[in-house]
């Protein structure tokens, strides 16, 4: 059975996050972004106080018990107002929370999660590093036991929230014989905290996006983590970490269609006031088709993630949806933030209306949590054949319907 209609529960979330996003955020964005500023207590109180922390995760870890396509909603409506905060939401919420309710331990549960989703904790992720991006078996980072701990060495760079995270998962090499092999099960996910002694961190200096978000480097110089720390089995950190970005793109999916409508709605506000050769723009053919495609793509974007939002609600994997979603959405955010600008003429070309911010924005996430190129080779790789997804040791679980608390 489909149905096309949002629940209560859903229309309500979007809407108080919309409300929240245009009260809250939206007449402090342009500053902020212009001065390369995270507006801590705004963004993370505000979320949190919505409940957007740990909005799905169950009420019993701390959670608002939401399902998947509440997360999508709220990311989406993120998005509309900046990228940033969305991204919030993919690295905490997405990659973080939900990696660890599925993987973790209950006592990492209890020590970790309860806190995240109660938004007094934030959580990152770290994969990439100077070194290795979208080839991930290249990094160097490595973990060595030492009794019941692992020392951590390595560095990490383009991290979400380097700077404010609390801790971060990390993927790191625990078999010294499989990194030379490059055998992804030498790889291990660990919970590594800020205040771990060597571990330190600073921002990306030179970032010319999403300039209201945190975005920088971590290094780990002999950090002892203890072994309770580790995430799922020695061995399993490449699992973890592609599981993890299952939940993280479904966010960059939804928010990319934020920002696809965000962008459509600006270029039809702006093509009704801007006259051009006696008549208002809109009325120009070829605005019309830039416009046109904007809404057919955010159309297409918002149906994507809600398929792989619906396939997370029911427990069946999504990796082939949730990468198609992300692809598409982003790629098409790209298209529709070039053309917001055109639309904008040479207005768009300053900070004095939004799309340049969009503009700006919308490029990191076709760069990260897959690549475009990453994406297009994955979704012909199952094509042709060449790829399956296996079962995981861990899934995500289900949505189950809980009797919602007040928060
Ligand atoms: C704003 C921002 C936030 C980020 N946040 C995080 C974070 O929180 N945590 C984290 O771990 N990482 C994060 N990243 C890093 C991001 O995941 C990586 O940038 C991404 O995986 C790509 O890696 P790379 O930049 O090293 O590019 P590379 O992997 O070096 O790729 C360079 C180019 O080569 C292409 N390419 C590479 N391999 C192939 C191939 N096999 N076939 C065809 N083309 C190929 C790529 O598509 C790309 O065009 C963030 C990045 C940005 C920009």
């Amino acid at each position: 059975m489909i149905s096309f209609e949002l629940s209560d529960e859903q229309r309500l979330l979007e809407q108080s996050v919309r409300e929240w996003g245009s009260r809250e955020i939206a007449p402090h964005i342009r500053d902020a972004d212009r001065q390369h500023r995270f507006d801590r207590e705004r963004v993370l109180g505000g979320m949190a106080a919505l409940g957007l922390l740990g909005i799905s995760v169950p009420q019993e870890y701390g959670g608002a018990g939401m399902d998947y396509i509440c997360l999508g909603l709220a990311s989406e409506e993120l998005e509309y107002v900046d990228t940033s905060l969305r991204v919030i939401m993919s690295v905490h919420a997405g990659l973080n929370c939900l990696s660890l309710l599925s993987w973790g331990t209950e006592d990492q549960k209890q020590r970790y999660l309860v806190p995240q989703a109660q938004g007094r904790k934030i959580a990152g992720y770290g994969l990439t590093e100077p070194g290795a991006g979208s080839d991930a078996r290249a990094i160097q980072t490595t973990a060595a036991k030492n009794g019941d701990r692992y020392v951590l060495n390595g560095e990490k760079s383009w991290i979400s929230l380097a700077d404010v995270a609390d801790s971060f998962i990390v993927i790191a090499w625990t078999d010294a014989e499989k990194k030379k092999q490059r055998d992804p099960g030498g790889l291990s996910a660990f919970i590594v905290e800020r205040t771990f002694k060597g571990f330190s961190s600073g921002p990306m200096k030179e970032k010319w996006g999403i300039l209201a978000g945190n975005t920088g480097w971590f290094k780990m110089d002999g950090v002892e983590v203890p072994e309770e720390n580790l995430i799922g089995r020695a061995g399993e950190g490449f699992k973890i970490a592609m599981f993890a970005l299952d939940q993280g793109r479904f966010t960059v999916a939804a928010g990319a269609t934020g920002l696809i409508r965000a962008c459509r709605d600006a270029s039809v506000k702006y093509a009704r006031e801007r006259h051009a050769f006696g008549v208002e723009i809109g009325q120009h053919q070829l605005v019309k088709e830039m416009i046109a495609q904007m809404e057919s793509d955010y159309q297409s974007a918002r149906l994507l993630w809600l398929r792989s939002g619906w396939m997370k609600n029911n427990g069946q994997r999504n990796t082939r949806e949730t990468g198609l979603a992300k692809w598409f959405a982003t790629v098409a955010s790209e298209r529709a933030a070039g053309d917001a600008v055109q639309i904008h003429g040479a207005n768009g070309y300053s900070d004095e209306y939004p799309v340049g911010r969009f503009y700006r924005n919308c490029k990191g996430a076709v760069i990260y949590e897959g690549t475009r190129e990453i994406h297009k080779l994955m979704q012909a790789d199952y094509l042709l054949g060449y790829r399956t997804d296996r079962p995981t040791r861990c899934e995500l679980p289900a949505y189950k319907q809980e009797v919602k608390s007040q928060h």
